[in-house]
């Protein structure tokens, strides 16, 4: 039984690879439906161009910002950062070494919790009647039950490994340069650790692997650690997956949920499901970026684990906004290279419906402070400032700058009236 659903699941990612294999990544492939907005702000010949032309509506009207491509040296590490980030969610992406990977899952036991945790979700929306729709569907299920496994009974969090020869706990004493095996089998950096046992001593060592297939033998780790080899594990099964990277030093998954037509937040150290709010409201942590990878592109996700950028937003400095987005777009280029048109069409349609899911939680987060207001405020005229310290605010503040700049750089020159009329015609 348990062969039949590898074999079942296998067919169903052979098929979802292939479509995917003609579509591998490559730099010099034909330009994407993102590029011709590149097309316009890169090369000097085009950017002059540009600059001697007063803005289109379609340029104003691409809100927040154009995309602009990273320039001072700053920028440029950011960007190089999150192209080499984008690539951890492409490993994943091997047919055979999926296959094998799920010989360390017991398939049967996660397909029948998963079928009973759906029967009853299935039942609760039928007691309600209505025509509700289930909680979530059975392919959610099966993370579900697959994040329960991975967190109990399969990997193992590893702060001090333990000393291997006595099992006393051990204390770091620095790094250590890989042996040959180590290195042949992807760890670059490997930590030591001494036994705290007098007569003891051993040494133990902690090679940081960051090979998700390595990582089903080695079955512990810290965060990075469990999320790859997790994440893997969900693609092996045959969802879509994302990779979410922190720029406070965290990463969890992300799941997209064909039941609920959105993605859904996953962190397996804390064995929590769609609870985007934990690092936040939760853990009272402030966030930068929160930047989900896949291996057909990446979305900026901050909003989703932002709601209120003015008690949870940590400074956004690492590039302009404009440039955030560019890097976004060229990422989703690079992957999305050699895809079919209707694959990219639909790819993009799920960007839009996302971005929407995501303004939303912005403008919830506003419409809830200013309901805050008190009466008595609003009246003497004593209205505390809805201040925005978010991407989004960022993005309108540099638009505005932009808008500005071009227009009075259209004014200053040849006829301003006919700019002014161009404009006032598209607003
Ligand atoms: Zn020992």
């Amino acid at each position: 039984m348990t062969e039949q659903f590898r074999q079942l699941l296998s067919t169903r990612r052979m098929n979802d690879l292939t479509t995917r294999s003609t579509a591998q990544i490559s730099r010099s492939g034909s330009p994407g439906p993102t590029d011709y907005r590149r097309s316009l702000h890169s090369g000097s010949a085009q950017q002059q161009q540009q600059q001697q032309q007063p803005p289109s509506y379609s340029s104003l009207r691409n809100i927040p910002l154009v995309p602009t491509p990273p320039s001072d040296p700053k920028s440029l590490r950011f960007r190089n950062k999150l192209l080499s980030l984008s690539d951890v969610p492409r490993r994943w992406e091997n047919p055979g070494l999926l296959d094998e990977a799920l010989r360390a899952v017991p398939l049967e036991q996660i397909y029948n919790e998963a079928e009973e945790e759906s029967q009853i979700l299935r039942a609760e929306a039928e007691s309600l009647g209505g025509g509700k729709k289930a909680m979530w569907g059975y392919q959610d299920c099966v993370v579900r039950a697959l994040l329960r496994w991975f967190k109990r009974s399969f990997f193992t969090y590893v702060n001090n490994p333990p000393c291997s020869k006595c099992m006393s706990p051990s204390i770091a004493i620095g790094m250590a340069a890989p042996i040959p095996d180590e290195q042949a089998r992807g760890a670059n950096q490997v930590e030591l650790y001494q036994c705290i046992n007098e007569v003891c001593k051993h040494y133990e060592r902690f090679p940081r692997y960051n090979d998700a297939f390595v990582l089903l033998q080695e079955r512990r780790g810290r965060v990075g650690e469990w999320t790859n080899c997790f994440s893997m594990l969900c693609r092996a099964v045959g969802s879509k997956v994302r990779w979410v990277w922190n720029s406070e030093d965290h990463v969890w998954t992300e799941v997209y949920s064909v039941h609920r037509k959105r993605w859904i937040h996953v962190d397996v150290c804390e064995e929590v499901w769609d609870k985007p709010l934990l690092y936040t409201l939760g853990w009272g942590r402030k966030l930068a970026y929160c930047i989900a990878f896949s291996a057909e592109g990446a979305m900026d996700v901050t909003r989703r684990y932002v709601r209120n950028p003015q008690t949870h937003a940590a400074d956004r400095n690492a590039a302009p906004e404009s440039v955030v987005l560019h890097i976004m777009d060229e990422i989703r280029a690079i992957r999305r290279g050699k895809m079919t048109k209707q694959d990219k069409f639909r790819l993009e349609g799920e960007d839009m419906r996302e971005n929407r899911e995501l303004r939303h939680y912005v403008i919830h987060a506003i419409a809830s402070e200013i309901i805050k207001l008190k009466p008595a405020d609003i009246v003497s005229g004593r209205i505390p400032q809805v201040t925005r310290s978010d991407a989004d605010a960022q993005k309108a503040a540099e638009s505005r700058q932009k808008q500005e700049w071009v227009r009075s750089r259209a004014q200053g020159r040849g006829n301003p009236n006919q700019h002014h009329q161009h404009d006032q015609g598209h607003r």
